[in-house]
């Protein structure tokens, strides 16, 4: 049979329909498709050993001659044992097949074969059972790096293995050399061929890492030169050109002075709004950096122009802040300012959204609610994404479109290594204000066991005492659900009972550590009234001591309080924890953030120790990609992003910064990819963009 790359996996030896269905699973369903479905992970099977030479317990290669014909056993339905001697010149290995009847006919007295699998010592007899065995002179998987692939239930390694090897002698010299050449020459990245078959089949681990270094990096330019032309596209649609006005009108409307931080953004904002090309932006600022009052100062541009604003909020909490405080700056300025959540009763909403639509409010902040049909703007001019990385892109396209080509601001407090939020935010600008508000001290930062509780309920008190107000963080309601809110990981030692659920929790300390203080809690199951109830109450300062979930982890702003403790903070990951640190040390007192944890696991307490030992957003989110890596990081594809198949975004980011320059400097030369030699990576970068229709095509 004459294979070619578009060969059915059907047509190979060994797949029936059965097989077949199973590859599919895989996306396996022509050669090619082998070709490109790369291993996960290599064995090294290149050291062969003699019997008495290997190591035990672990996977290896011997070298030894069938010494008997095999001897074929049924000890019992279902159970087939064959056995069989096999001896080199120092020693003997005894070697028993379970349920491998073939094995009996496979195997031939006299013969030298490979045998891999685990030697071990019964005495002074050296065993092995289930090898994997290949005749000395016809090895495929023995004597050589073996990869070691992705699999599905019903299909072995073996398998594919088989297949692959198949695919890769017959037709990897047909895979088309799709870079052009003088990117792999500026780059010094293997050829096509050489790297299709080296990450399959490793001559060596050299070989590897130069195979690898050309399809990683292949991967990241095509992603790039994908984003960098929708950036491009986007500079040919017209938006709404937003004046620029005096900054000091706002300024004088402040209660603080800006930092320059703010302010340059506050300018770069300006800058894109008046354009007229519609404006995308994502401002990214440590918590507490002020980014709110960034957001207001472009709602308050855009109604000086007669345009709408919305503020589209993660959670109601959140959202009811917002509405607050922004109502409270801007109204006084003319701006009108209304507030849209899933809890406003029916009636309110639709008065909320006859007003929105006959231009009576200027600036709406809300939930998901606001993307909801019905909800429709007069003359939609600016949209403001708060804590970005909790909304999709998709999502942010259905905001977008209410209006026509609005302008985009989205803000993010999670921050982000710089190169890497040009890929996950590839079609943005960046902004980042990266100064905090004069006057802050940081934050001080404790970890503490168990044993310390009975002292740090006092440490509780004697804030409380000075006046001051406290969170207490639990990792969980009585169920793990928080509606909208991801949720934490469950990465920690002993089990979900041990948690501090935070009602039964909240009531305990009211009744038998703190009866003479006010204790509240809040949990993303209540009714959003109630939650309302219970952050204005804390707000007011009428609560002392605020037992809560995560809900309080996004932008909640109360400068009184100044000490938060979380309980088993080992399970939360770091960026979170620094999020819910952010909770505290906004006002001009002294806060403190207690981590208490009973872990055992000395990477967790590494985790945390990072987290008290700086107060540096970037870099305590660098630390944290390399823990848990990107897909983690931002749940589960929230970026919406195509999934790369070799490319840690967060690993290869050397490489990912040479493929970002190369991919800019080939669009600069041909923006659409319209030249002969650059289609094959237009064909590429459709493909990759196939499935992610919101930002591409
Ligand atoms: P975040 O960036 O986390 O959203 P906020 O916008 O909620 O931060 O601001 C945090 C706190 O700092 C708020 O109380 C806000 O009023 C205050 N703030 C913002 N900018 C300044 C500034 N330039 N000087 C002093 N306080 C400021
Ligand atoms: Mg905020």
């Amino acid at each position: 049979m004459e294979i070619t790359l578009n060969t059915p996996l059907t047509e190979f030896p060994g797949v029936g329909e059965v097989r077949a269905k199973k590859l599919e699973k895989l996306g396996l369903v022509r050669c090619a498709d082998l070709i490109s479905y790369f291993p996960r992970d290599y064995e090294d099977r290149r050291q062969v050993y003699s019997i008495r030479s290997a190591p035990l317990g672990q996977k290896v290669c011997i070298s030894a001659m069938a010494a008997e014909h095999p001897r074929l056993s049924r000890i019992r339905k279902g159970l087939d044992l064959v056995k069989l001697k096999v001896v080199d010149q120092a020693g003997a290995l005894h070697i028993t097949f379970f349920n491998q009847g073939y094995v009996e006919r496979a195997l031939r007295a006299g013969e030298e074969y490979i045998f891999y699998g685990v030697v071990e010592e019964q005495g002074s007899r050296r065993t092995m059972v289930n090898p994997i065995f290949e005749r000395v002179g016809k090895q495929n998987f023995t004597g050589c790096i073996v990869p070691v692939y992705p699999l599905t239930a019903g299909i072995t390694n073996h398998l594919l293995c088989t297949l692959t090897q198949q695919a890769v002698a017959a037709c990897a010299q047909d895979m088309p050399e799709t870079l052009p050449r003088g990117v792999r020459l500026d780059h010094e990245l293997a050829q096509a061929e050489f790297s299709y078959r080296n990450i399959h089949f490793p001559e060596s681990f050299q070989a590897l890492e130069l195979a690898r270094r050309r399809l990683t990096f292949e991967e990241l330019f095509y992603l790039s030169a994908g984003l960098a032309m929708l950036k491009g596209r986007r500079g040919d649609v017209l938006g709404c050109a937003i004046p620029s006005r005096p900054m000091e009108e706002f300024l004088a409307r402040l209660p603080f002075p800006l930092t320059g931080a703010q302010r340059r953004v506050m300018e770069e904002i300006s800058r894109d709004m008046a354009s007229g090309r519609p404006m995308n932006r994502l401002v990214q600022g440590d918590v507490g950096s002020g980014k709110t009052v960034v957001a207001a100062y472009a709602a308050w541009l855009a109604a000086g122009a007669g345009y709408q604003s919305a503020l589209m909020a993660p959670t109601e909490v959140l959202a009811e802040q917002h509405f607050r405080s922004l109502s409270a700056l801007l109204e006084p300025a003319g701006v009108r300012v209304g507030l849209l959540t899933g809890s406003i009763t029916p009636a309110g909403k639709k008065k909320v959204r006859q007003a929105l639509a006959a231009g009576e409010i200027d600036l709406i902040i809300g939930t998901h609610a606001l993307l909801s049909q019905g909800v429709e703007f007069a003359k939609l001019g600016l949209m403001v994404a708060d804590e970005q990385h909790r909304f999709g892109v998709a999502q942010r396209a259905a905001l977008a479109a209410k209006g026509d080509s609005p302008h985009v601001l989205v803000m993010s407090a999670t921050p982000i290594p710089r190169t890497l939020a040009l890929i996950i935010y590839g079609d943005l600008d960046v902004s980042v204000i990266d100064e905090l508000p004069p006057g802050r001290t940081p934050v001080e930062t404790y970890v503490v066991r168990e044993d310390k509780r009975a002292r740090m309920y006092n440490f509780v008190r004697r804030l409380v005492g000075e006046g001051r107000q406290v969170y207490i963080i639990c990792p969980a309601v009585e169920e793990n659900t928080e509606g909208t809110m991801q949720n934490v990981e469950w990465e920690g030692d002993g089990p979900a009972l041990d948690l501090k659920a935070v009602t039964t929790y909240a009531k305990k300390l009211q009744t038998e550590v703190f009866p003479d203080l006010r204790v509240d809690f809040l949990h993303g199951k209540m009714k959003p009234r109630e939650k309302e109830a219970v952050m204005a109450a804390f707000a007011a300062g009428e609560t002392q001591v605020l037992v809560s979930t995560t809900v309080i982890e996004v932008g909640v702003d109360v400068p009184n309080a100044a000490l938060i403790i979380i309980e088993n903070a080992e399970r939360f990951g770091l960026s979170q924890l620094h999020q819910l640190r952010g909770r505290v040390g906004r006002g001009k007192h002294q806060s403190y953030c207690v981590l208490i944890t009973n872990t055992r696991s000395v990477e967790a307490m590494q985790r945390l120790r990072t987290l008290a030992s700086t107060a540096d957003g970037f870099k305590i989110s660098e630390e944290d990609l390399k823990l848990r890596g990107p897909g983690d990081f931002f749940g589960s594809r929230q970026h919406g992003l195509p999934q790369m198949k070799l490319a840690d975004l967060a690993g290869d980011m050397r490489l990912l910064s040479e493929a970002q320059e190369s991919a800019r400097r080939l669009l600069m030369a041909d923006p659409t990819l319209s030249q002969p030699e650059n289609r094959p990576v237009l064909e590429r970068v459709r493909t990759l963009f196939a499935d992610t229709p919101d930002i591409f095509n």
